[in-house]
């Protein structure tokens, strides 16, 4: 059964919101922008409607690329990261995680008002508390991970490492639009676009190796999610 978190709190981090802006390396907004985002962190409070579902799935098979998960129903996730990933785990967490349609419907409206600045501020909000939301996710996880004795990966979600965008599909089979809110576009797009899908494994033994990120013999050197 996919299981739902609602009603919980996003905290927003103000140095993470100047981050995502373009304001690294010690520099700083001056102070009319210090205040706009002030303003705009305050009003994202009403805005932001966070959930997050996640169904716990049975490993069944991994023979890489392929990962057979199972819980009623039987998916396929085809992926080598992922095979080595998982290849240490005996269950998964399919989850979608979202902030809703509020925020973004006023970015939209804020953007036709010729508000850009207003309405960039509040969009990097946005990012920022999606990424909090599927963050508790993984949280509520681990916790779960950790009275069954369990450790839990990394999350990962379609487009990122060598997980094809398109097995978005495959996580919908499973995640209910109608329960979650959150709708797959034909170019698997999600809307909410503040949205976070993927899979978090779950597993006994081998704690170490669970927590391991395959980015220690990835390819990809200048990858900027390289954890
Ligand atoms: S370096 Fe990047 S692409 Fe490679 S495994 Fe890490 S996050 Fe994935």
């Amino acid at each position: 059964m996919v299981e739902a978190i609602r009603d919980f709190e996003i905290e927003i981090d103000k140095d993470e919101v100047c981050h995502l802006l373009g304001y690294h390396k010690g520099r700083r907004p001056k102070a009319s922008i210090s205040s706009l985002i002030d303003e705009k962190v305050d009003k994202a409070r009403d805005l932001i409607q966070p959930s997050c579902f996640y169904l716990l799935m049975d490993i069944k098979e991994v023979s890489s690329p392929r990962v057979i998960l199972e819980n009623g129903i039987t998916i396929t996730v085809t992926s080598d990261i992922l095979s080595w990933v998982l290849a240490v785990c005996q269950k998964t967490a399919i989850f979608v995680s979202s902030i809703g349609y509020g925020l973004e419907s006023r970015v939209t409206q804020l953007m036709e008002e010729g508000e850009v600045l207003k309405g960039a501020i509040l969009d990097a909000i946005g990012s920022l508390a999606a990424e909090t939301a599927a963050s508790c996710l993984q949280d509520k996880v681990h916790e779960i991970a950790n009275s069954v004795g369990a450790e839990i990966t990394p999350r990962y979600s379609p487009g990122y490492c060598d997980w094809d965008i398109t097995q978005q599909r495959v996580l919908f089979e499973v995640m209910d639009s109608s329960q979650t809110g959150v709708d797959l576009s034909d170019n698997c797009l999600m809307t909410p676009r503040k949205s976070v899908s993927g899979l978090i494994g779950l597993g006994w033994g081998e704690k170490n190796r669970i927590k391991l990120t395959p980015c220690r013999f990835c390819t990809k050197k200048d990858c900027p999610s390289r954890r």
